[in-house]
């Protein structure tokens, strides 16, 4: 496919953090230097004993096998709550630190950085009388309100470890990852709030509980104020016990390398781990790449819509934006709630300048027409991002110039949560952005594309997504497990992390993520990425959503199955079919013709919002018995419909 190059304008190469020369120059010392070049960058945070060693990291491999150790900072002593907030007090401690935006319209609320503090401390010293400290682990499970943001922080401030586990989840699946981390306290809120529907949040606690048991305590948020069951010996409000505290709650010391969370991955290939991220460097790396990726300057209204129980909520709503005393909208309800046109008009109410989200939310907002964007102003955008899957160039080309009014340069952030932060992404000021590309790597970031053996491949090419060096954001270990850490990051190309994700480089160095390995579809000797056929698709007019397997074929070993989501008003018909087979010939090539296409109503998705092309593969190989667990998807009926309508027939 051919890209579009769209450059820096003048006006950003002047006005960011780093234009293109300071770019090439900043990005070579951090690879040639990482040593020097840290040691500079780390004290972006401030240490209450500052670090004398900055790298001390093995990936294992030939020369020492097994071995897989990372540590940045480590003799450094410092506290991540104490970056977010305290640190702003003397200058900032007026200014709003998070505008909360609430599920109905008619609600909204600014906290300012003292505020802030009082209320982290207050819930700090709550959680201390209940007996946490330092190194014990605290689950979160709550809505999208400024308590999941004090919750974070106040375990912080006292050392303990928070592992925040999405509000949408079930009781099982919220049981699992109590257990999965041995919590004794759970913070959570009555019910939350979600598109004008409550989610019974401590009903799923005490049903969890009931499960696993173990937990001695769990402290509760008023969010709506229905009655809900307490258990007196183990339940209270935290407005009641909070009125027994002050404000006065000390940060604790805290070494570099301290666990600050676990956060169990959004399971779209299979059972969730508990990466576990620590103290130091997962702020260094949090801060640095929300200041230069988000161009972020002192003033600017900050908005990322994704959820904290997702690492994009933990390192982009919560600690970047915080650790740089920005202003930072936390938003609680859904893009389409009262209507289509809620993000928009949120942008325009709080007159918001950087706008985050996933290419789900932007394509179902395509699949709804640009009437409901252009009836709102946006005139406060400066700066667009994406993450979560590749962004098909076609929903590229509509965030960029239906929702920025092709004004604003769109950073499409290529990370994990394993990688703590973005690791690759153009810098508005600095790289020309081709629709569908992360681009090129962040300070410090070594990504190499290998081919199956492990092969390091030069120039243009097209293979797996590996990073050859470490950096302070990484993740340090799963919680509980070292060896499935080295066994699932560093066994298939020893001495290297695996990302799990295919990866082409074009001519001019720029990344394309292919999608994830497991799904790459093998048709007649060529390996074709699922994000290309699906955004062919998806440039059809009358497609919104795509989402492509592999099936057992008997002449070409795996054939296309594609599954097709229309955009509203739009009806399926065998002619569609037919067209929307030449289109993609004519697209890609005729390899890439599907020789499938199903209707679906819906796709499986993740909570997060993530195709699972895994469940997709189980019903095109009609082996829809043996879907695997299903128990991360966000809407099970989907499945229903999709293996009732599959084109596969035994
Ligand atoms: P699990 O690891 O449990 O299967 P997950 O991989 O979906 O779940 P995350 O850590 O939330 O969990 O997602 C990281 C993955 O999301 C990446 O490996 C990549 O496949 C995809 N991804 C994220 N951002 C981008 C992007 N900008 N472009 C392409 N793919 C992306
Ligand atoms: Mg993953």
């Amino acid at each position: 496919m051919d890209a579009k190059l769209y450059p820096v304008s003048q006006d950003w190469a002047r006005r960011a953090h780093v234009d293109e020369a300071k770019y090439q120059l900043m990005y070579e010392r951090s690879v040639k230097d990482p040593e020097g070049f840290w040691f500079e960058h780390g004290n972006r945070i401030d240490w209450f004993t500052t670090y004398s060693q900055v790298k001390n990291t093995s990936f294992g491999g030939p020369g020492s096998p097994g071995e897989v150790s990372i540590r940045w900072f480590e003799d450094g002593v410092t506290n991540v709550a104490y970056n977010c907030i305290d640190r702003h007090l003397a200058t900032r401690g007026d200014q709003v630190a998070i505008i909360w935006e609430g599920d109905d319209p008619s609600e909204s609320k600014s906290i300012t950085y003292r505020e802030l503090h009082d209320e982290v401390a207050r819930m700090a010293n709550v959680l201390r009388n209940r007996g946490v400290g330092k190194g014990d682990t605290v689950t979160i499970y709550m809505p999208m309100i400024p308590e999941a943001a004090y919750a974070m922080l106040a375990c912080a401030r006292l050392g303990a470890i928070h592992s925040v586990v999405f509000g949408g989840f079930s009781p099982d699946s919220l049981a699992d990852r109590i257990s999965g981390c041995g919590s004794k306290m759970i913070i959570t809120a009555d019910e939350g709030l979600r598109g004008g529907r409550t989610v019974p949040l401590k009903a799923n606690v005490d049903a969890a509980i009931a499960k696993i048991g173990g937990v001695d305590h769990v402290v509760v948020v008023r969010r709506t104020g229905s009655p809900v069951e307490m258990e007196p010996a183990r339940d209270v409000y935290l407005h009641d016990a909070a009125e027994q505290v002050t404000t006065e709650c000390p940060c604790e010391k805290m070494n570099a390398e301290d666990p600050l969370f676990i956060l169990f991955t959004s399971g779209s290939t299979g059972k969730p781990k508990g990466v576990l991220h620590t103290t130091g460097g997962y702020l260094v790396h949090a801060s640095m790449t929300h200041e230069y990726v988000f161009d972020y300057h002192d003033g600017d209204v900050y908005w990322c819509t994704a959820d904290v129980g997702w690492v994009t909520g933990h390192s982009y709503i919560v600690y970047g934006p915080l650790a740089n005393g920005a202003t930072t909208l936390m938003f609680e309800g859904v893009p389409t709630y009262p209507s289509v046109s809620r993000f928009w008009e949120v942008v325009d109410k709080h007159q918001v300048n950087i706008f985050y989200t996933a290419p789900t939310a932007i394509r179902a907002l395509m699949g709804a027409g640009e009437e409901a964007v252009k009836k709102t102003s946006r005139r406060s955008l400066r700066l667009l991002g994406s993450v979560g899957e590749p962004i098909n160039p076609e929903a590229w080309e509509w965030y960029h110039r239906v929702v920025g009014d092709g004004r604003c340069p769109i950073v499409d952030t290529w990370w994990q949560t394993e990688t703590g932060g973005i690791m690759i992404t153009p810098l508005p000021g600095a790289i020309a952005q081709k629709p569908g590309s992360a681009t090129r790597p962040f300070f410090g970031v070594v990504p190499q594309v290998v081919d199956a053996e492990g092969k390091v491949l030069e120039g243009a090419c097209e293979g797996n997504l590996v990073i050859a060096e470490s950096w302070p954001g990484q993740m340090r270990t799963v919680f509980g497990d070292h060896q499935r850490f080295i066994e699932t990051y560093f066994s298939a190309y020893p001495g290297k992390y695996f990302t799990g994700d295919g990866c082409r480089r074009d001519e001019d160095g720029y990344y394309w993520i292919t999608g994830r390995v497991d799904d790459v579809i093998n048709v007649s000797g060529h390996r074709m990425g699922t994000a290309e056929v699906e955004s062919a698709l998806v440039a059809h007019p009358k497609v919104s959503e795509a989402a492509v397997v592999g099936y057992p074929h008997d002449i070409k070993g795996q054939g296309i199955y594609a599954y097709v989501t229309l955009m509203s008003g739009e009806v399926f018909t065998d002619d569609l079919r037919k067209e929307l087979v030449t289109w993609v010939r004519k697209e890609i090539g005729p390899i890439a013709s599907p020789d499938l296409i199903q209707f679906a109503p819906g796709l499986p998705k993740t909570r997060s919002g993530k195709i699972m092309r895994r469940i997709l593969r189980k019903i095109a190989e009609d082996e829809f018995g043996s879907l695997g667990d299903t128990s991360t998807l966000a809407e099970p009926a989907v499945v229903d419909d999709l293996i009732a309508n599959r084109q596969n027939r035994a």
